[in-house]
């Protein structure tokens, strides 16, 4: 049973066409679960328009009938932000049939993207025209790009291009009232009043729907250096981040840090990798180097911090890439990791930042404290070094009931983020707050912060219909 009316459901179906809506509930299953099967909600429809025109029509029809809808794309979100509550009682509106790349310029290194295009999508049509995409993350075949704006998401190439935020410069957005906001322009400057598409980026669908962007490109780099290296511990792959930078001019584009226990996890679970090293290291660093300089100056620059690094006690071994394929294989160590801790039992996720150089006393201090108060805890800590970005993940005791560890999810993850806010840190890197952490972020936040929030919520959708019960309460139930 839904509590929306059938003369509502009607509409909104005719508002899409016959090919444009699912009602099915076996269909609308996958709609409705997170990616990590924490959150499973229920929709009695899910809408799919395929123009910025009918996402319009939908929203207009949810707001005059206070009809809750939750924006979705790859629904590979982290934080339960992108699937509905239990009640039955909001629809889905999907992007994913809105997948054109409306047009491409080299020259003003600009794509101008409709929502619903997979990342890994405009990452081949900027290389179609020798130009970079510079957004990279672990799920980049099945998010799209509606989300990865909503979410602002980060990944592995923020150390040298910045976030989702910063590959923007133009939106194409559906507001509350059901209004066309078309903000797709192409400037480099433009200092007009207030950077509305920015209120846009990173507020996981509760403001607005985005329909297309335009989005920056960059050069594509003719020379890419990939190394393995084996460090003795966080603080040393903090100078070794440090050292890379210095060695290579600012040309580091990754810096991921990743433990043994989560280097067992990736061979023991996933088929086709093999440890690069022939001994067992505490720690590994994959460190990537890219210029537009094909001349082999990227390599001395890379084999220089390695012999630096030796020299100093920072490295204990190195692989270094001689081939694409090599890269890849490096890559997908570091890309597994997070799929490799699902049969290792339950894992408690914490994405967090700090700023770069606290990295390794966060590291230090959250382990000790989770160590302390659950006995046999496997701690997966792991990520964007170069950001300050660690997955701070506790992996269940073995042996313990998965259920009884997740249980202890509050209790856990409240001693890591009160460490991260004692180091100046933000207890949601790249994932948002979504459904999990929107009380929590409460903690964290200046009582001015949430107001201003609630106060720009409120200003834009009053009804409240628009992904409600997400990253902000309303002063309402959700
Ligand atoms: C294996 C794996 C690895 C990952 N690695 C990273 C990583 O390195 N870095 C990182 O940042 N994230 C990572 N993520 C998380 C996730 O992929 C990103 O948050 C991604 O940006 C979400 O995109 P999506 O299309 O799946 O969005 P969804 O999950 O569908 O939605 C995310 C949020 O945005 C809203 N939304 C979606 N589309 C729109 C739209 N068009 N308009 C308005 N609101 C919208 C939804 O309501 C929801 O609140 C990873 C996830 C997985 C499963």
């Amino acid at each position: 049973m839904t509590a929306i009316p059938a003369e509502v459901i009607a509409r909104l179906k005719t508002a899409v066409g016959t090919r444009g809506f699912i009602e099915d509930p076996a269909e609308i299953a996958p709609y409705v679960v997170e990616w990590r099967g924490l959150y499973r909600g229920n929709s009695p429809l899910v809408v799919r328009p395929t123009s910025t025109a009918e996402v319009a029509a939908v929203m207009a029809i949810c707001q005059e009938t206070g009809t809750r809808l939750v924006p979705q794309g790859g629904n590979t979100s982290l934080v339960g932000g992108s699937v509905p509550f239990e009640a039955n009682d909001e629809i889905v509106i999907s992007l994913s049939r809105m997948n054109r790349i409306r047009s491409i310029d080299p020259m003003d290194d600009t794509l101008t993207a409709e929502a619903g295009c997979v990342l890994a999508q405009v990452q081949e049509a900027a290389a179609g025209v020798d130009r970079l995409f510079a957004l990279r993350i672990a799920s980049e075949g099945s998010c799209q790009i509606g989300g990865n704006l909503s979410t602002n998401a980060g990944g592995t190439n923020v150390l040298r291009y910045g976030n989702a935020r910063d590959q923007v410069l133009g939106l194409e957005v559906v507001l509350p009232d059901g209004r066309i906001w078309d903000g797709l322009r192409a400037l480099r400057k433009d200092n007009t009043g207030y950077d509305l598409k920015q209120l846009f980026i990173g507020a996981e669908g509760t403001l607005g729907i985005i329909t297309a962007a335009v989005l920056k490109l960059h050069p594509r780099p003719a020379s890419v250096e990939t190394a393995f290296v084996a460090v003795p511990d966080p603080h040393a792959a903090l100078k070794l981040l440090d050292l890379a930078k210095r060695r290579s001019g600012g040309q580091v584009t990754a810096c991921e840090l990743m433990p043994r226990l989560g280097l067992d996890y990736v061979l023991r679970h996933t088929p086709g990798t093999r440890d690069p090293f022939a001994e067992r290291h505490p720690w590994m660093v994959l460190l990537e180097f890219a210029s537009g300089d094909g001349g082999g100056a990227l390599r001395t620059a890379l084999e220089a911090t390695l012999e630096d690094g030796l020299t100093d006690g920072i490295v204990l071994d190195a692989v270094v890439a001689d081939t694409m394929e090599q890269a890849k294989a490096l890559w997908f160590l570091r890309e597994s990791m997070s799929e490799a801790q699902k049969p290792e039992g339950g894992s408690i996720k914490c994405d967090i930042a700090v700023p770069i150089s606290r990295t390794p006393d966060f590291i230090d201090r959250a382990s000790r404290a989770v160590e302390a108060i659950c006995d046999g805890v496997r701690i997966i800590a792991f990520g964007h070094l170069g950001d300050g970005n660690i997955h701070f993940n506790p992996s269940q005791p073995v042996g313990m009931d998965k259920q009884a560890f997740l249980d202890r999810w509050e209790e856990i993850t409240g001693v890591i983020h009160a460490i991260t806010h004692e180091l100046g840190g933000s207890i949601s890197a790249e994932h948002g707050l979504g459904r999990l952490k929107r009380d929590e972020i409460t903690h964290y936040k200046p009582a001015v912060e949430i107001d201003l929030m609630r106060t720009l919520k409120r200003t834009l959708d009053p009804g409240n219909v628009l992904n409600p019960g997400k990253v902000v309460a309303a002063q309402t139930a959700r």
